[in-house]
């Protein structure tokens, strides 16, 4: 599906990589680039606007990694800006299933959109994780449509609710949950009536089974041929029912994929599944970073600049270490390891991984370090001069108002950050008289 876009990007990247040192206004140019591929490919405007802005925001930021080529650099930034509109900075979103079964599951969706086969393709999928799965049509409009699921799930190897006909789709929303509970069944999926065009009537229906059925997902199928089309329909759908995440069928079509790439952005919903053809078996789970490793074909450019911030942070932990190991310990190494602690589970968990070092992480929290004030520690931090960083001794009763008003604190947070840098640098210095040992282990994991 994205066979055009890919192409288009690797041109783009292709005369990059001629040449050796990017200029700003190369970047700007190759950005330029990509965000016509985007919009050829059809990803919805806004979209492409945001990506664009954080993709200079990254060319231009301290994240640039000097050590690569310029031109590689422009890939792993496209790389991330996918990942990001793909919403894969978070795990790929399994089913929610409930620990109290049965789960129950409702599929919407336009008529045609393959929302029958992704309720069989789905059941398969549970079946094989050894779920003991319900299908039920509601669709009375279509008794072919309740034939063709019944049809699914002998092929699934699962239990389909008989057909009772002329009853109507609620009534049977409440037989299906019946007969799910009383039978023992792991999850129950009902697959609702869906019309070839929005309609109210669809709408209303979809909503009151929604409201009966209480589903811990509502899975919207959508086809991502459709284009903008599955974008607009996902938004209607989404203003009547609590949806939970969507599936695109025919992602082995030969779309233009930019509908693909609006929705998650377009819709805040996560994309659970890719039906990947007409089979039984053709649905993928979701994964943002397959997906745009798949667009870039890249992968060994990503891997490589992955690799060499992963250098610099080794560097940075290196020289880190040195300082360290000297006793020195001045607010700036401070403010970047109250980041890094952020995202290592603060000082505790740091402390705690380093042998012999009891004393100072009694000393640290004695002083009263915990994660709720990392953040207002580093503002207090940016708010300083980098001479005030480097030597807090300068630091006068002016200055120290100054920052507080930067920072948005009182004077007195200020002292009680100088204070505590003063009582770190000591113990910082009390084991550099130790030997130093621990050091660059410790500095690794800090990170710099
Ligand atoms: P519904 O009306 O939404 O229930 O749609 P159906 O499930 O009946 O699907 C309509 C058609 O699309 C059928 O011929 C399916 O085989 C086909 N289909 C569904 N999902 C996919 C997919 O992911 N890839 C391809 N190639 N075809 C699909």
């Amino acid at each position: 599906m994205f066979d055009a876009l890919s192409d288009r990007l690797s041109t783009v990247f292709d005369r990059l990589s001629g040449r050796g040192v990017l200029s700003d206004k190369d970047i700007d140019e190759a950005l330029r680039e990509v965000r016509v591929a985007l919009l050829e490919a059809d990803v919805a405007l806004p979209v492409v606007r945001e990506f664009i802005a954080k993709a200079k925001e990254r060319a231009t930021g301290e994240a640039v990694i000097r050590a690569v080529k310029p031109a590689d650099q422009v890939v792993k930034i496209t790389y991330d800006g996918l990942v990001e509109m793909l919403g894969g900075d978070k795990e790929p979103e399994a089913l929610n299933l409930s620990l109290n079964p049965p789960t129950i599951i409702m599929m919407a969706g336009l008529q045609g959109s393959g929302k029958t086969t992704t309720a069989g393709k789905l059941a398969l999928r549970l079946q094989k994780e050894r779920k003991k799965v319900l299908l039920a049509s509601l669709d009375t409009r279509r008794p072919a449509a309740m034939e063709q699921l019944a049809t699914l799930a002998t092929q699934a190897g699962v239990e389909s609710l008989p057909i009772v006909a002329g009853q109507a789709a609620p009534d049977i929303a409440k037989r299906a949950m019946t007969a799910a509970k009383l039978q023992g069944y792991d999850v129950l999926i009902l697959d609702t009536a869906g019309r070839t065009t929005l309609d109210e009537a669809m709408m209303s229906e979809a909503a009151e089974i929604a409201r009966i059925a209480n589903p811990h997902e509502t899975l919207l199928v959508a086809d991502s041929l459709t284009g903008q089309d599955a974008v607009r329909t996902a938004k209607a759908f989404h203003e009547r029912l609590p949806l939970t995440g969507l599936v695109l069928t025919r992602a082995d079509g030969d779309g233009r994929g930019g509908a693909a790439l609006s929705m998650r952005a377009v819709t805040g919903l996560p994309i659970k599944f890719l039906g990947v053809s007409e089979k039984i078996d053709g649905l993928d789970a979701f994964d943002a970073h397959r997906v745009a490793g798949r667009i870039l074909g890249q992968g060994d450019v990503v891997a490589l600049v992955e690799k060499a911030a992963q250098d610099i942070d080794a560097a940075k932990a290196e020289a880190m270490a040195k300082k360290l190991a000297k006793g020195q310990f001045d607010l700036e190494m401070m403010s970047e390891q109250l980041g890094q602690m952020k995202r290592m589970g603060g000082m505790e968990g740091l402390m705690g991984l380093l042998p012999g070092v009891q004393k100072v992480k009694k000393q640290i929290s004695e002083a009263g370090i915990s994660d709720k004030m990392l953040d207002r520690q580093q503002a207090i931090i940016s708010s300083m001069t980098k001479a005030e960083r480097k030597k807090p001794d300068i630091l006068q009763a002016s200055r120290k108002r100054r920052i507080a008003a930067g920072a948005g604190v009182e004077v007195a947070e200020v002292n009680r950050l100088l204070k505590q840098h003063r009582q770190m640098a000591d113990a910082f210095k009390m084991m550099s008289r130790d030997g130093g040992k621990g050091f660059a282990q410790m500095a690794r994991m800090m990170g710099a």
